[in-house]
Protein backbone atom coordinates (compact mmCIF):
# COMPACT_ATOMS: atom_id res chain seq x y z
CA UNK A 1 0.00 0.00 0.00
CA UNK A 2 1.40 3.79 -0.65
CA UNK A 3 2.16 6.04 1.99
CA UNK A 4 -0.70 7.97 2.18
CA UNK A 5 -0.28 12.25 2.90
CA UNK A 6 -1.42 13.24 6.13
CA UNK A 7 -3.86 15.58 5.11
CA UNK A 8 -5.92 12.46 4.71
CA UNK A 9 -5.43 11.40 7.88
CA UNK A 10 -8.88 13.33 8.58
CA UNK A 11 -11.43 14.10 5.75
CA UNK A 12 -12.88 18.36 6.36
CA UNK A 13 -15.39 19.41 4.07
CA UNK A 14 -15.14 21.92 1.02
CA UNK A 15 -17.45 24.49 1.32
CA UNK A 16 -17.55 28.07 -0.75
CA UNK A 17 -13.23 27.41 -1.46
CA UNK A 18 -12.40 26.65 1.41
CA UNK A 19 -11.66 23.17 3.57
CA UNK A 20 -13.53 23.11 6.64
CA UNK A 21 -12.67 21.32 9.60
CA UNK A 22 -15.59 19.96 11.34
CA UNK A 23 -16.38 19.65 14.87
CA UNK A 24 -19.06 16.70 15.80
CA UNK A 25 -18.80 12.71 15.08
CA UNK A 26 -16.89 11.10 12.65
CA UNK A 27 -17.05 7.92 11.35
CA UNK A 28 -13.41 5.40 10.72
CA UNK A 29 -12.30 4.96 7.14
CA UNK A 30 -10.63 1.06 6.33
CA UNK A 31 -8.62 0.49 3.60
CA UNK A 32 -10.16 -2.80 1.78
CA UNK A 33 -6.69 -3.67 0.84
CA UNK A 34 -5.48 -4.61 4.39
CA UNK A 35 -8.28 -3.51 6.71
CA UNK A 36 -6.42 -0.75 8.12
CA UNK A 37 -8.24 2.40 9.69
CA UNK A 38 -6.59 5.44 7.26
CA UNK A 39 -9.00 7.94 7.21
CA UNK A 40 -12.09 9.50 9.91
CA UNK A 41 -14.68 10.69 8.12
CA UNK A 42 -17.05 13.95 9.47
CA UNK A 43 -20.27 12.66 9.78
CA UNK A 44 -21.86 16.00 9.27
CA UNK A 45 -25.52 17.46 9.47
CA UNK A 46 -28.00 19.72 7.77
CA UNK A 47 -25.98 22.54 9.10
CA UNK A 48 -23.11 21.90 6.85
CA UNK A 49 -25.57 21.20 4.20
CA UNK A 50 -27.09 24.55 4.71
CA UNK A 51 -24.06 26.23 4.72
CA UNK A 52 -23.04 24.59 1.26
CA UNK A 53 -26.40 25.34 -0.49
CA UNK A 54 -25.78 29.01 0.53
CA UNK A 55 -22.20 29.00 -0.87
CA UNK A 56 -23.20 27.56 -4.09
CA UNK A 57 -26.44 29.78 -4.50
CA UNK A 58 -24.32 32.49 -3.93
CA UNK A 59 -21.96 31.58 -6.66
CA UNK A 60 -24.74 30.83 -9.10
CA UNK A 61 -25.70 33.85 -10.54
CA UNK A 62 -22.04 34.84 -11.37
CA UNK A 63 -21.16 31.32 -12.86
CA UNK A 64 -24.18 31.21 -14.83
CA UNK A 65 -23.83 34.55 -16.34
CA UNK A 66 -20.34 33.40 -17.40
CA UNK A 67 -20.41 31.97 -21.03
CA UNK A 68 -20.42 28.29 -21.46
CA UNK A 69 -16.94 29.24 -23.75
CA UNK A 70 -15.06 30.71 -20.93
CA UNK A 71 -16.88 27.87 -18.06
CA UNK A 72 -15.28 25.28 -20.14
CA UNK A 73 -11.87 26.52 -20.34
CA UNK A 74 -12.04 26.32 -16.47
CA UNK A 75 -12.34 22.10 -17.32
CA UNK A 76 -9.97 22.10 -20.10
CA UNK A 77 -7.47 22.30 -16.61
CA UNK A 78 -9.05 20.15 -15.45
CA UNK A 79 -8.54 17.69 -17.62
CA UNK A 80 -5.08 18.57 -17.57
CA UNK A 81 -4.93 18.18 -14.04
CA UNK A 82 -6.33 14.99 -14.07
CA UNK A 83 -4.10 13.11 -16.61
CA UNK A 84 -1.18 14.93 -15.01
CA UNK A 85 -2.02 13.20 -11.77
CA UNK A 86 -3.73 9.95 -13.30
CA UNK A 87 -1.26 7.63 -11.09
CA UNK A 88 -1.24 9.62 -7.94
CA UNK A 89 -4.92 9.56 -8.09
CA UNK A 90 -5.34 5.91 -8.87
CA UNK A 91 -2.96 5.13 -5.99
CA UNK A 92 -5.74 7.27 -3.84
CA UNK A 93 -8.29 5.14 -5.39
CA UNK A 94 -6.86 1.65 -4.76
CA UNK A 95 -6.27 2.66 -0.80
CA UNK A 96 -9.47 3.90 -0.35
CA UNK A 97 -11.66 1.46 -2.74
CA UNK A 98 -9.48 -1.91 -2.76
CA UNK A 99 -9.28 -1.73 -6.82
CA UNK A 100 -6.42 -2.70 -8.50
CA UNK A 101 -4.34 -0.19 -9.68
CA UNK A 102 -5.01 -0.89 -13.61
CA UNK A 103 -8.90 -0.46 -12.67
CA UNK A 104 -8.17 2.89 -10.76
CA UNK A 105 -6.47 4.32 -13.19
CA UNK A 106 -9.03 3.67 -16.25
CA UNK A 107 -11.37 5.35 -13.89
CA UNK A 108 -9.41 8.16 -13.90
CA UNK A 109 -9.25 7.75 -17.72
CA UNK A 110 -13.22 7.50 -17.72
CA UNK A 111 -13.39 10.59 -15.72
CA UNK A 112 -10.76 12.60 -18.43
CA UNK A 113 -13.49 11.52 -21.46
CA UNK A 114 -16.47 12.57 -19.54
CA UNK A 115 -14.59 15.70 -18.83
CA UNK A 116 -13.62 16.14 -22.50
CA UNK A 117 -17.41 15.39 -23.22
CA UNK A 118 -18.50 18.28 -21.02
CA UNK A 119 -16.12 20.93 -22.46
CA UNK A 120 -17.62 19.78 -25.99
CA UNK A 121 -20.88 20.94 -24.72
CA UNK A 122 -20.80 24.39 -26.87
CA UNK A 123 -22.23 21.86 -29.51
CA UNK A 124 -24.64 20.77 -28.00
CA UNK A 125 -26.42 23.67 -25.70
CA UNK A 126 -25.99 25.92 -28.77
CA UNK A 127 -29.70 26.37 -29.06
CA UNK A 128 -32.11 26.61 -31.57
CA UNK A 129 -33.43 29.95 -33.42
CA UNK A 130 -36.27 30.03 -36.37
CA UNK A 131 -37.87 32.88 -37.97
CA UNK A 132 -41.80 31.38 -37.08
CA UNK A 133 -43.94 34.00 -38.77
CA UNK A 134 -42.54 37.18 -41.10
CA UNK A 135 -40.82 39.26 -38.87
CA UNK A 136 -40.88 36.71 -35.72
CA UNK A 137 -38.24 34.84 -34.77
CA UNK A 138 -38.58 32.14 -31.76
CA UNK A 139 -35.41 30.80 -29.77
CA UNK A 140 -34.34 28.20 -27.53
CA UNK A 141 -31.63 28.92 -25.00
CA UNK A 142 -30.15 26.03 -22.52
CA UNK A 143 -30.65 27.52 -19.31
CA UNK A 144 -28.78 26.02 -15.94
CA UNK A 145 -31.29 24.38 -13.73
CA UNK A 146 -29.31 25.84 -10.65
CA UNK A 147 -27.73 24.44 -7.54
CA UNK A 148 -27.83 20.41 -7.91
CA UNK A 149 -27.38 17.87 -5.20
CA UNK A 150 -24.95 15.03 -6.09
CA UNK A 151 -25.26 11.67 -4.26
CA UNK A 152 -22.14 9.07 -5.24
CA UNK A 153 -22.00 5.36 -4.06
CA UNK A 154 -18.90 3.40 -2.90
CA UNK A 155 -17.54 1.89 -5.92
CA UNK A 156 -16.61 4.39 -8.13
CA UNK A 157 -15.39 6.95 -5.93
CA UNK A 158 -13.50 9.18 -8.94
CA UNK A 159 -15.98 8.39 -11.73
CA UNK A 160 -19.12 8.66 -10.42
CA UNK A 161 -18.67 12.42 -9.15
CA UNK A 162 -17.21 12.92 -12.49
CA UNK A 163 -20.14 12.12 -14.24
CA UNK A 164 -22.20 14.80 -12.60
CA UNK A 165 -19.32 17.37 -11.81
CA UNK A 166 -18.26 18.06 -15.79
CA UNK A 167 -21.40 18.22 -17.87
CA UNK A 168 -23.49 20.30 -14.55
CA UNK A 169 -21.27 22.83 -13.81
CA UNK A 170 -19.72 23.93 -17.63
CA UNK A 171 -24.12 23.89 -18.23
CA UNK A 172 -23.76 26.64 -15.86
CA UNK A 173 -25.20 24.97 -12.91
CA UNK A 174 -23.38 24.94 -9.31
CA UNK A 175 -23.22 21.55 -6.87
CA UNK A 176 -23.40 20.39 -3.61
CA UNK A 177 -21.96 17.11 -3.36
CA UNK A 178 -22.22 14.09 -1.38
CA UNK A 179 -19.29 11.00 -1.89
CA UNK A 180 -19.95 7.61 -0.38
CA UNK A 181 -18.25 7.71 3.47
CA UNK A 182 -16.58 4.67 2.63
CA UNK A 183 -14.69 6.16 0.07
CA UNK A 184 -14.25 9.92 0.83
CA UNK A 185 -10.77 10.49 0.25
CA UNK A 186 -10.53 10.99 -4.16
CA UNK A 187 -13.35 13.20 -3.57
CA UNK A 188 -10.55 15.64 -1.80
CA UNK A 189 -8.70 15.57 -4.81
CA UNK A 190 -11.20 16.59 -6.95
CA UNK A 191 -12.06 19.57 -4.92
CA UNK A 192 -8.42 20.06 -5.02
CA UNK A 193 -8.06 19.94 -8.58
CA UNK A 194 -11.22 21.89 -9.20
CA UNK A 195 -9.43 24.59 -7.42
CA UNK A 196 -5.96 24.61 -8.98
CA UNK A 197 -8.01 24.65 -12.22
CA UNK A 198 -9.42 27.74 -11.55
CA UNK A 199 -12.99 27.17 -10.20
CA UNK A 200 -14.38 30.14 -8.52
CA UNK A 201 -15.21 29.40 -4.93
CA UNK A 202 -18.87 27.81 -4.12
CA UNK A 203 -19.46 26.28 -7.29
CA UNK A 204 -18.03 23.18 -6.10
CA UNK A 205 -19.01 22.47 -2.76
CA UNK A 206 -18.28 19.10 -0.93
CA UNK A 207 -20.45 17.87 2.20
CA UNK A 208 -19.12 14.12 3.67
CA UNK A 209 -21.40 12.13 5.76
CA UNK A 210 -23.96 9.16 5.78
CA UNK A 211 -27.72 9.17 5.30
CA UNK A 212 -28.28 12.43 7.04
CA UNK A 213 -26.47 14.47 4.58
CA UNK A 214 -28.54 12.59 2.17
CA UNK A 215 -31.78 13.62 3.80
CA UNK A 216 -30.57 16.81 4.46
CA UNK A 217 -30.13 17.39 0.61
CA UNK A 218 -33.77 16.08 -0.14
CA UNK A 219 -35.09 18.48 2.02
CA UNK A 220 -33.15 21.28 1.17
CA UNK A 221 -35.15 23.48 -0.69
CA UNK A 222 -32.15 25.56 -1.83
CA UNK A 223 -31.60 22.56 -4.57
CA UNK A 224 -32.98 22.72 -7.84
CA UNK A 225 -31.78 19.20 -8.74
CA UNK A 226 -30.47 16.19 -7.27
CA UNK A 227 -28.66 13.25 -8.72
CA UNK A 228 -28.15 9.84 -6.76
CA UNK A 229 -26.19 6.85 -7.69
CA UNK A 230 -26.69 3.89 -5.42
CA UNK A 231 -28.30 1.09 -4.47
CA UNK A 232 -32.26 0.45 -5.48
CA UNK A 233 -33.22 0.27 -1.76
CA UNK A 234 -31.74 3.82 -1.49
CA UNK A 235 -32.73 5.03 -4.74
CA UNK A 236 -36.54 4.87 -4.11
CA UNK A 237 -36.17 6.57 -0.72
CA UNK A 238 -33.65 9.34 -2.29
CA UNK A 239 -36.15 9.86 -5.42
CA UNK A 240 -39.37 9.66 -3.15
CA UNK A 241 -38.28 12.42 -0.79
CA UNK A 242 -36.27 14.73 -3.38
CA UNK A 243 -39.04 15.02 -5.85
CA UNK A 244 -41.29 15.78 -2.47
CA UNK A 245 -39.99 19.17 -2.61
CA UNK A 246 -39.91 19.78 -6.62
CA UNK A 247 -36.57 18.99 -7.58
CA UNK A 248 -35.94 17.44 -10.43
CA UNK A 249 -34.18 13.99 -9.73
CA UNK A 250 -32.72 11.28 -11.32
CA UNK A 251 -31.79 8.16 -9.60
CA UNK A 252 -29.65 5.26 -10.44
CA UNK A 253 -29.91 2.13 -8.78
CA UNK A 254 -28.58 -1.60 -8.78
CA UNK A 255 -28.46 -4.07 -11.38
CA UNK A 256 -28.57 -7.70 -12.11
CA UNK A 257 -27.13 -7.72 -15.18
CA UNK A 258 -27.79 -11.02 -17.60
CA UNK A 259 -25.44 -12.39 -20.56
CA UNK A 260 -27.23 -14.67 -22.86
CA UNK A 261 -24.84 -17.25 -24.29
CA UNK A 262 -25.33 -19.05 -27.12
CA UNK A 263 -23.60 -22.32 -28.41
CA UNK A 264 -22.62 -20.67 -31.46
CA UNK A 265 -20.95 -17.46 -29.67
CA UNK A 266 -16.75 -17.30 -29.66
CA UNK A 267 -15.50 -19.30 -27.48
CA UNK A 268 -12.08 -17.92 -26.29
CA UNK A 269 -14.00 -14.50 -26.29
CA UNK A 270 -16.80 -15.00 -24.73
CA UNK A 271 -15.20 -16.63 -22.04
CA UNK A 272 -12.40 -14.06 -21.60
CA UNK A 273 -15.05 -11.67 -21.44
CA UNK A 274 -17.79 -13.17 -19.19
CA UNK A 275 -14.78 -13.92 -17.00
CA UNK A 276 -13.60 -10.07 -16.39
CA UNK A 277 -16.90 -8.76 -16.89
CA UNK A 278 -18.02 -10.68 -13.37
CA UNK A 279 -14.64 -9.94 -11.76
CA UNK A 280 -14.01 -6.20 -12.94
CA UNK A 281 -13.63 -4.10 -9.96
CA UNK A 282 -13.73 -7.37 -8.27
CA UNK A 283 -17.38 -7.56 -9.53
CA UNK A 284 -18.56 -4.42 -7.42
CA UNK A 285 -19.86 -2.61 -10.46
CA UNK A 286 -23.39 -2.10 -11.44
CA UNK A 287 -22.57 -3.08 -15.02
CA UNK A 288 -20.94 -6.57 -14.05
CA UNK A 289 -21.79 -9.95 -15.52
CA UNK A 290 -23.44 -11.45 -12.48
CA UNK A 291 -25.55 -14.04 -14.16
CA UNK A 292 -24.86 -15.96 -17.04
CA UNK A 293 -27.92 -17.89 -19.02
CA UNK A 294 -26.43 -20.39 -21.72
CA UNK A 295 -28.22 -22.17 -23.70
CA UNK A 296 -28.33 -25.43 -25.35
CA UNK A 297 -25.30 -27.02 -24.99
CA UNK A 298 -22.23 -23.95 -23.67
CA UNK A 299 -20.21 -26.39 -21.30
CA UNK A 300 -17.54 -25.93 -23.78
CA UNK A 301 -18.20 -22.33 -23.24
CA UNK A 302 -18.22 -22.75 -19.25
CA UNK A 303 -15.30 -24.90 -19.36
CA UNK A 304 -13.10 -22.24 -20.75
CA UNK A 305 -14.68 -19.37 -18.66
CA UNK A 306 -13.62 -21.39 -15.43
CA UNK A 307 -10.12 -21.96 -16.93
CA UNK A 308 -9.80 -17.78 -18.05
CA UNK A 309 -11.50 -16.80 -14.03
CA UNK A 310 -8.19 -19.01 -11.99
CA UNK A 311 -6.45 -16.82 -14.23
CA UNK A 312 -8.12 -14.09 -11.46
CA UNK A 313 -5.56 -14.08 -8.17
CA UNK A 314 -7.07 -11.89 -5.36
CA UNK A 315 -4.50 -9.13 -4.17
CA UNK A 316 -2.71 -9.48 -7.40
CA UNK A 317 -5.30 -9.12 -10.99
CA UNK A 318 -8.26 -9.22 -8.58
CA UNK A 319 -9.11 -6.69 -5.88
CA UNK A 320 -10.47 -6.53 -2.74
CA UNK A 321 -14.56 -5.91 -2.03
CA UNK A 322 -15.64 -3.05 0.53
CA UNK A 323 -15.45 -4.24 3.77
CA UNK A 324 -15.61 -7.48 6.05
CA UNK A 325 -19.49 -7.31 6.01
CA UNK A 326 -19.09 -7.63 2.26
CA UNK A 327 -16.69 -10.55 2.02
CA UNK A 328 -19.75 -12.46 4.90
CA UNK A 329 -22.78 -11.42 2.97
CA UNK A 330 -21.09 -12.95 -0.81
CA UNK A 331 -19.76 -15.83 0.75
CA UNK A 332 -23.53 -16.32 2.18
CA UNK A 333 -24.60 -16.45 -0.96
CA UNK A 334 -22.30 -18.73 -2.37
CA UNK A 335 -22.91 -21.08 0.68
CA UNK A 336 -26.92 -20.85 0.33
CA UNK A 337 -26.61 -21.61 -3.75
CA UNK A 338 -24.64 -24.74 -2.52
CA UNK A 339 -27.89 -26.30 -0.03
CA UNK A 340 -29.45 -24.93 -2.73
CA UNK A 341 -28.17 -27.15 -4.71
CA UNK A 342 -25.87 -25.81 -7.33
CA UNK A 343 -23.09 -26.69 -8.38
CA UNK A 344 -19.27 -24.31 -7.29
CA UNK A 345 -17.34 -24.93 -10.44
CA UNK A 346 -14.61 -22.33 -8.78
CA UNK A 347 -14.96 -21.06 -5.17
CA UNK A 348 -13.47 -18.39 -3.76
CA UNK A 349 -14.48 -18.75 -0.36
CA UNK A 350 -11.69 -18.29 2.15
CA UNK A 351 -9.77 -16.44 0.72
CA UNK A 352 -6.16 -14.92 2.19
CA UNK A 353 -3.74 -12.85 0.45
CA UNK A 354 -0.32 -13.60 2.00
CA UNK A 355 1.12 -10.16 3.61
CA UNK A 356 -2.91 -8.95 3.60
CA UNK A 357 -4.13 -10.38 6.28
CA UNK A 358 -6.51 -7.78 7.50
CA UNK A 359 -7.68 -7.57 3.75
CA UNK A 360 -11.08 -7.72 2.07
CA UNK A 361 -10.98 -10.76 -0.17
CA UNK A 362 -13.11 -13.06 -2.12
CA UNK A 363 -11.79 -15.70 -5.22
CA UNK A 364 -13.57 -15.49 -8.24
CA UNK A 365 -16.55 -17.59 -8.19
CA UNK A 366 -18.48 -19.67 -10.66
CA UNK A 367 -21.34 -20.95 -9.81
CA UNK A 368 -23.48 -24.02 -12.26
CA UNK A 369 -26.41 -25.31 -12.51
CA UNK A 370 -28.53 -22.30 -10.75
CA UNK A 371 -32.20 -22.11 -11.02
CA UNK A 372 -34.28 -18.99 -11.27
CA UNK A 373 -35.49 -19.18 -7.74
CA UNK A 374 -32.27 -19.18 -6.04
CA UNK A 375 -31.00 -16.26 -4.51
CA UNK A 376 -27.63 -16.20 -6.44
CA UNK A 377 -29.57 -15.91 -9.41
CA UNK A 378 -32.35 -13.09 -8.71
CA UNK A 379 -30.08 -10.79 -6.34
CA UNK A 380 -27.67 -8.50 -6.74
CA UNK A 381 -24.23 -10.08 -5.11
CA UNK A 382 -21.82 -7.15 -6.15
CA UNK A 383 -18.65 -9.48 -5.78
CA UNK A 384 -16.67 -11.73 -8.09
CA UNK A 385 -19.52 -14.18 -8.75
CA UNK A 386 -21.03 -15.50 -11.65
CA UNK A 387 -24.36 -17.46 -11.41
CA UNK A 388 -24.96 -19.75 -14.53
CA UNK A 389 -28.43 -20.52 -15.10
CA UNK A 390 -29.26 -23.24 -18.46
CA UNK A 391 -32.05 -23.13 -20.69
CA UNK A 392 -33.22 -24.96 -23.68
CA UNK A 393 -34.66 -21.87 -25.58
CA UNK A 394 -33.37 -18.50 -26.34
CA UNK A 395 -37.18 -17.48 -25.56
CA UNK A 396 -36.25 -19.27 -21.79
CA UNK A 397 -33.29 -17.24 -21.46
CA UNK A 398 -34.80 -13.95 -22.41
CA UNK A 399 -38.02 -15.02 -20.05
CA UNK A 400 -35.04 -15.26 -17.19
CA UNK A 401 -34.04 -11.78 -17.59
CA UNK A 402 -37.28 -10.20 -18.07
CA UNK A 403 -38.15 -11.58 -15.03
CA UNK A 404 -35.72 -9.77 -12.94
CA UNK A 405 -36.49 -6.35 -11.56
CA UNK A 406 -33.64 -4.41 -12.63
CA UNK A 407 -32.55 -3.41 -16.01
CA UNK A 408 -29.44 -1.79 -16.06
CA UNK A 409 -27.91 -4.28 -18.67
CA UNK A 410 -28.20 -6.94 -20.61
CA UNK A 411 -25.38 -8.85 -23.99
CA UNK A 412 -25.73 -11.45 -26.03
CA UNK A 413 -22.92 -14.11 -27.21
CA UNK A 414 -23.77 -15.29 -30.22
CA UNK A 415 -22.02 -15.22 -34.32
CA UNK A 416 -25.25 -14.87 -35.77
CA UNK A 417 -26.30 -11.74 -36.45
CA UNK A 418 -30.40 -13.11 -36.70
CA UNK A 419 -30.38 -14.08 -32.75
CA UNK A 420 -28.05 -11.18 -31.71
CA UNK A 421 -30.71 -8.67 -33.22
CA UNK A 422 -33.96 -11.33 -31.81
CA UNK A 423 -32.46 -10.79 -28.06
CA UNK A 424 -31.60 -7.49 -28.40
CA UNK A 425 -34.85 -6.49 -29.24
CA UNK A 426 -36.54 -8.63 -26.45
CA UNK A 427 -34.38 -8.46 -23.27
CA UNK A 428 -35.75 -5.32 -20.56
CA UNK A 429 -32.37 -3.24 -20.44
CA UNK A 430 -31.20 0.12 -20.80
CA UNK A 431 -27.94 -0.77 -21.87
CA UNK A 432 -27.62 -3.75 -24.04
CA UNK A 433 -24.44 -5.30 -26.33
CA UNK A 434 -23.59 -7.71 -28.34
CA UNK A 435 -20.58 -9.74 -27.57
CA UNK A 436 -20.11 -7.45 -25.04
CA UNK A 437 -19.55 -8.12 -21.27
CA UNK A 438 -19.85 -4.65 -20.09
CA UNK A 439 -22.17 -2.42 -22.35
CA UNK A 440 -20.97 1.04 -21.09
CA UNK A 441 -22.13 2.95 -23.65
CA UNK A 442 -19.24 5.68 -24.48
CA UNK A 443 -19.74 9.64 -24.66
CA UNK A 444 -21.61 11.13 -26.32
CA UNK A 445 -24.12 8.31 -25.57
CA UNK A 446 -25.90 8.47 -22.63
CA UNK A 447 -25.64 6.04 -18.77
CA UNK A 448 -28.74 4.90 -17.44
CA UNK A 449 -30.81 1.42 -16.98
CA UNK A 450 -34.60 0.90 -16.67
CA UNK A 451 -36.74 -0.82 -14.58
CA UNK A 452 -35.54 -0.71 -10.90
CA UNK A 453 -32.16 0.30 -12.07
CA UNK A 454 -33.17 3.85 -12.85
CA UNK A 455 -35.88 6.66 -11.66
CA UNK A 456 -37.03 9.60 -12.62
CA UNK A 457 -36.49 10.70 -16.97
CA UNK A 458 -33.19 10.85 -18.80
CA UNK A 459 -30.10 9.46 -18.25
CA UNK A 460 -26.72 11.08 -15.65
CA UNK A 461 -24.09 11.44 -18.32
CA UNK A 462 -23.97 12.07 -22.12
CA UNK A 463 -26.39 14.15 -24.52
CA UNK A 464 -29.24 12.68 -22.08
CA UNK A 465 -27.95 14.92 -19.38
CA UNK A 466 -27.52 18.33 -20.98
CA UNK A 467 -31.33 17.89 -20.66
CA UNK A 468 -31.65 17.35 -17.20
CA UNK A 469 -29.05 20.25 -16.16
CA UNK A 470 -30.69 22.64 -18.67
CA UNK A 471 -34.20 24.30 -18.63
CA UNK A 472 -35.39 25.27 -22.33
CA UNK A 473 -35.83 29.52 -22.34
CA UNK A 474 -38.18 29.71 -25.20
CA UNK A 475 -38.03 33.59 -26.05
CA UNK A 476 -40.40 35.39 -29.00
CA UNK A 477 -39.16 38.07 -30.92
CA UNK A 478 -40.44 40.86 -33.33
CA UNK A 479 -38.66 43.96 -33.93
CA UNK A 480 -40.22 45.19 -37.27
CA UNK A 481 -43.47 47.30 -37.17
CA UNK A 482 -44.23 47.09 -40.85
CA UNK A 483 -44.49 43.16 -40.97
CA UNK A 484 -47.87 41.95 -42.41
CA UNK A 485 -49.56 40.55 -38.82
CA UNK A 486 -51.22 36.95 -38.83
CA UNK A 487 -53.20 34.69 -36.54
CA UNK A 488 -49.90 34.01 -35.16
CA UNK A 489 -48.84 37.19 -34.42
P1 LIG B 1 -25.89 2.86 -1.18
O1 LIG B 1 -27.24 2.98 -1.77
O2 LIG B 1 -25.74 2.12 0.11
O3 LIG B 1 -25.26 4.32 -0.91
C1 LIG B 1 -25.27 5.32 -1.89
C2 LIG B 1 -25.30 6.67 -1.21
O4 LIG B 1 -26.49 6.79 -0.43
C3 LIG B 1 -24.13 6.88 -0.26
O5 LIG B 1 -23.64 8.19 -0.44
C4 LIG B 1 -24.74 6.68 1.13
O6 LIG B 1 -24.16 7.50 2.11
C5 LIG B 1 -26.19 7.08 0.93
N1 LIG B 1 -27.14 6.30 1.74
C6 LIG B 1 -27.00 5.02 2.21
N2 LIG B 1 -28.11 4.63 2.85
C7 LIG B 1 -28.98 5.67 2.81
C8 LIG B 1 -30.32 5.88 3.30
N3 LIG B 1 -30.97 4.93 3.98
N4 LIG B 1 -30.91 7.07 3.05
C9 LIG B 1 -30.27 8.04 2.36
N5 LIG B 1 -29.01 7.89 1.87
C10 LIG B 1 -28.36 6.73 2.09
O7 LIG B 1 -24.95 2.24 -2.31
P2 LIG B 1 -23.43 1.77 -2.20
O8 LIG B 1 -23.37 0.53 -1.38
O9 LIG B 1 -22.56 2.90 -1.82
O10 LIG B 1 -23.12 1.44 -3.72
C11 LIG B 1 -23.39 0.21 -4.33
C12 LIG B 1 -24.70 0.23 -5.07
O11 LIG B 1 -24.71 1.28 -6.03
C13 LIG B 1 -24.96 -1.05 -5.86
O12 LIG B 1 -26.31 -1.41 -5.71
C14 LIG B 1 -24.65 -0.64 -7.30
O13 LIG B 1 -25.31 -1.41 -8.29
C15 LIG B 1 -25.14 0.77 -7.29
N6 LIG B 1 -24.55 1.53 -8.37
C16 LIG B 1 -25.35 1.82 -9.43
C17 LIG B 1 -24.83 2.49 -10.51
C18 LIG B 1 -25.68 2.79 -11.69
O14 LIG B 1 -25.22 3.51 -12.57
N7 LIG B 1 -26.90 2.30 -11.78
C19 LIG B 1 -23.48 2.89 -10.51
C20 LIG B 1 -22.70 2.60 -9.39
C21 LIG B 1 -23.25 1.91 -8.32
Amino acid sequence: MEKLDPKFAEVKNYINGNFVPFTGDFLDVFSPENGEKISRVPLSTAKEVNEAVKAARNAYQTWSEMTIRDRSQIFFKYRELLLKNSRELGQLLSIENGKTLPESIAEVSKSVEITEFACSLTQLAAGELLEVSKGIECRIEKKPVGVIASIAPFNFPLMVPNWTIPIALVLGNTMVMKPSEVVPLSTIRIAELLQEAGLPDGVFNLVNGDKAVVEALCDNEGIDGLTFVGSTKVAKIVYKRATATLKRVVCLGGAKNHLIVLPDANEAMAAADIAASMSGCCGQRCMAASAMVGVGDVDHIVAKLVEESKKLIPGENLGAVTSKAAVERIEDYINQAEKDGAKILLDGRNCKVAGKDGGYYVGPTVIDHVTPQMSVAKEEIFGPVLSIMRTESVDDAIKIENDNPYGNAAAVYTSNGGSARYVMSKVSAGMVGVNIGVPVPREPFSFGGWNESKFGAGDITGKSSVEFFTKPRKQTTKWSAKDKKDWMS
